[in-house]
């Protein structure tokens, strides 16, 4: 089977200006559309997404990075994936770790996920251990949190969930990161796989990305030797000509496969 990676870049509060972030937008969009064998989408600042979908096409999806456990109501600042389905944006990261910092926890992150399958979005699910290290705790800890995150979600649902794996210790604003191996995310993903089967069963198979200081000379590791079925990627993501050599690798792995 030929599936399509997976490339997600994380924008997070970045660009400063719309027309920063649609310059950015556009330039990855003209080369994408080069490389078939990749899916390859933006995750954007909430303010952008309505100038950034008029410009999405068949090679570059745009994502949000949050939505609401609520459906509506009384909660200032929060945006729901009813609004977001109402604008065509199909996609969201939830439970990124920067969003874990400011407090959310799994249960929260739980509301989350079943409110933007209510209305058919597809969350990419962030999981990921603060720290690596003596013992082997953070299998452990990535169980909790998929266990939690995913409790009462049904089978039928997780066709639309993607997780990504993002070890906090490996991201690239994480003081003192360190670079995870395609080995540390290939025990982590047959270990997802297997938390995921003993949850509901039956073997499942949601796709796993791989994301932690991704650029274009690791990105080839984490998807042949990892076996990630693709990347999320923040900082390499804000500069064009770094993100498309991320696409094209993907591309090339697919083509060759
Ligand atoms: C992220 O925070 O989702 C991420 C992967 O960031 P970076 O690639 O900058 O480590």
């Amino acid at each position: 089977m030929n599936t399509k990676k997976l490339i997600i870049g994380n924008w997070k509060m970045n660009p400063k200006t719309l027309a920063l972030a649609k310059a950015q937008f556009s330039a990855i969009k003209k080369e994408a559309g080069k490389y078939k064998m990749v899916s390859v989408g933006i995750s954007a600042p909430y303010i952008f997404l309505p100038e950034l979908s008029k410009m999405a096409s068949a090679s570059l999806f745009v994502s949000a990075q949050n939505i609401s456990s609520e459906k509506e109501g009384a909660h200032t600042g929060e945006v729901s994936s009813d609004m977001l389905s109402s604008m065509k944006i199909r996609n969201t990261i939830i439970g990124h770790s920067e969003r874990r910092a400011l407090g959310e926890t799994n249960d929260f992150i739980n509301k989350k996920i079943k409110s933007a399958l209510r209305t058919k979005m597809n969350p990419v699910l962030c999981v990921g251990e603060l720290e690596r290290d003596s013992g082997m705790w953070y299998l452990g800890f990535v169980k909790t949190q998929i266990e939690e995150c995913l409790a009462g979600i049904p089978k039928a649902s997780l066709k639309n969930i993607v997780i990504a794996y993002e070890p906090v210790w490996a991201i690239s604003s994480t003081e003192n990161h360190r670079e995870a191996t395609p080995a540390d995310f290939q025990e982590m993903k047959i270990y997802i796989q297997k938390v995921l089967s003993d949850m509901y069963g039956t073997p499942v198979h949601v796709p796993v990305l791989y994301g932690g200081s991704v650029d274009e000379k690791n990105a080839k590791g984490f998807l042949v030797e990892g076996g990630a079925d693709g990347l999320l990627v923040g900082r390499s993501s804000l500069t064009p000509k770094k993100f498309v050599s991320i696409i094209s690798i993907a591309h090339a792995i697919n083509q060759n496969s």
